[in-house]
């Protein structure tokens, strides 16, 4: 921890390297104007090329595998630095101060998760970091979490959606809003839903949401508007309809050690809007909405796959989180956490309602009330797992 945090103050977080990201690298990755030739996208085999072979110069890392297995990928130096500079100028883009001072809830280890007593976050004392906790959220714990940030008044929060979104519903039944200049919380890593960033731009103002995933072929970032843009600098970024709805498939043009070409992300988007007439300014092409991937769904005894349960959910009061197991083809455990003040048999009720619309009564219902919901060993969120039923889940 000390040396890294020593590391990445040399390499990746002083006013030196964040000015050169900001302001010199562009000409390294300008917008690119390459055409990829038309393929046939409905043979998966067109969609990547790959290097088997693990090059000299390279960093290995995972996709998260959530019903797949995860995926070996290879980074190419270059591939790091365009990484990086995706995410600085992305904080240049939203007047980001060049030393900001960064609190980050991404689903690092803190301390174990049976040890409940705070503190719940630490301090990186190089690069002036604080990483709380993702792993410690329940009602109990968030005022120690708000005191915490209200005490170190960082510019900008990095975090996971599924995080922020718990602290922020907690911060809003308390009432607590940041008291000092905030620049914003900047997300990615998880799908994030309109009504999740709406709850959070409540409580923190400013919320702007990266997208991206471990095969490096596509980036969008929201701008002041809410609309996912596509940045032209990163990759070729292709919309894709098929029988689910629109996906993206990308083209990586940075990373020699691992060109992916028309790769299929599986990630499907809403409101897509190729003119890209954005009263931000920004004409590259944009969606509204990051819906994710497809694979988070139930399949009922009459053999239906029922997906985007999270909608589902939309409105029920009293409700803080929500995952929903399916055990076996026939029975669905559904774990919640009731937001303190609300009755829990009112919250089940409901629960029930909102299922038995969408599943009809293809299901039995197991209600199971939990203090909070257990995280992947990455920190993150899942909504919908399922187990020994389709494909058997991973974790991650
Ligand atoms: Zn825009």
């Amino acid at each position: 921890m000390f040396v890294k945090d020593f590391l990445w103050l040399l390499f990746k977080e002083n006013l030196l390297i964040n000015w050169v990201y900001r302001h010199l690298l562009g000409s390294v990755f300008p917008v690119l104007q390459q055409q990829v030739p038309a393929c046939d996208l409905s043979n998966k085999d067109t969609y990547k090329t790959t290097k088997l072979k693990k090059p000299m110069f390279s960093v290995t890392g995972y996709t998260s595998g959530t019903t797949n297995q995860p995926m070996t990928v290879y980074r190419s130096v270059k591939s790091i630095l365009l990484e990086e500079y995706m995410v600085k100028t992305f904080l240049a883009l939203h007047r980001v101060q060049l030393k900001a001072k960064i609190a980050v809830l991404r689903g690092d280890m803190i301390k174990a998760s049976t040890d409940n007593t705070p503190p719940f976050w630490r301090f990186a004392p190089f690069t002036g970091r604080v990483f709380f906790s993702s792993f410690h959220l329940s009602p109990e714990n968030v005022p120690a979490y708000l005191q915490q940030l209200s005490k170190e008044k960082p510019d900008i929060i990095m975090a996971y959606p599924s995080s922020i979104t718990f602290l922020a519903k907690q911060a809003k039944l308390l009432g607590w809003v940041p008291d000092w200049p905030f620049s914003g919380v900047f997300t990615s890593s998880e799908t994030f839903t309109p009504e999740n960033q709406q709850i959070c731009r409540e409580v923190f103002g400013k919320v702007f949401d990266h997208y991206g995933q471990a095969e490096r072929v596509a980036a969008l970032q929201q701008c002041a508007f809410g609309h996912y843009h596509v940045r032209e600098d990163y990759s070729v970024v292709e919309f894709v309809d098929d029988e689910h709805g629109t996906k993206i498939v990308g083209t990586n043009a940075h990373n020699s050690a691992m060109p992916l070409r028309r790769y299929d992300t599986g990630d499907y988007v809403e409101g897509l809007n190729k003119l890209g007439n954005c009263p931000c300014g920004n004409h590259s092409p944009y969606v509204t909405r990051i819906l994710g991937r497809d694979d988070d769904y139930l399949i009922l005894t009459d053999g239906r796959h029922i997906g985007r349960m999270d909608v589902a959910f939309k409105g029920v009061e009293g409700l803080l989180e929500c995952q929903l197991v399916q055990t076996d083809g026939k029975t669905l455990e559904v774990h919640f956490v009731t937001q303190p003040g609300y009755s829990n048999s009112q919250l089940e009720q409901d629960l029930a309602a909102v299922l038995q619309q969408r599943l009809g009564d293809n299901l039995q219902l197991k209600f199971i009330q939990q203090l909070s919901i257990a995280r992947t060993k990455a920190g993150k969120f899942r909504s919908v797992i399922r187990l020994n039923v389709g494909n058997s889940s991973v974790s991650n």
